[in-house]
C-alpha cells in the first residue's frame, strides 16, 4: 500500500519463522509414524497415515516446500477421504 512503508533502525534483524514438524504431534497422537524429523509419513499414492481414517499431506509430510506441493497433496487426500467415507 502506498505510503505504508516505514523504516526501522536496527543492528540486528533475526527472521523467526516456524518452519519444522511441532513435536506436540507425536506426544500427543498415539499410532501416528513420523520420521526422524518429525514429519509425518504417508503412503504417497493416497495420503494415508498410519492411522486409520487419517489422513497427511503439505508441510508436515515433506517439511518446508510450496504451496503447490500442499495442494497436490490436498487433493490425493481427498479423492482417498471420499472413497473411504463411502466405503463405510
Ligand atoms: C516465510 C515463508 C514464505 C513462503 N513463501 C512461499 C512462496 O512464495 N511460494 C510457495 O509456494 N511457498 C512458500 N512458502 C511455503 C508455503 O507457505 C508452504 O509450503 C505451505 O503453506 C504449506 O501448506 P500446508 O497446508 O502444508 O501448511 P500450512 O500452510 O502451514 O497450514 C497448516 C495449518 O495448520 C494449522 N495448525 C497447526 N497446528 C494445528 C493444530 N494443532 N490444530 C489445528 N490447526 C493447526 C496452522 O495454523 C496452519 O493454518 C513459504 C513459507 C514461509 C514460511
Amino acid at each position: 500500500m502506498k505510503g505504508s512503508e516505514f523504516v526501522i533502525e536496527c543492528d540486528t534483524v533475526v527472521v523467526a519463522i516456524g518452519t519444522m514438524a511441532n513435536p506436540v504431534l507425536q506426544a500427543t497422537t498415539p499410532g501416528l509414524t513420523v520420521n526422524k524429523w518429525g514429519y509425518i509419513v504417508i503412503n504417497e499414492e493416497t495420503g494415508e497415515t498410519s492411522r486409520k481414517g487419517v489422513y497427511a499431506g503439505g508441510d508436515i509430510v515433506t517439511g518446508s516446500a510450496t504451496v503447490i506441493l500442499a495442494m497436490g497433496a490436498g487433493r490425493k487426500a481427498a479423492n482417498t477421504i471420499h472413497q473411504y467415507v463411502m466405503s463405510l
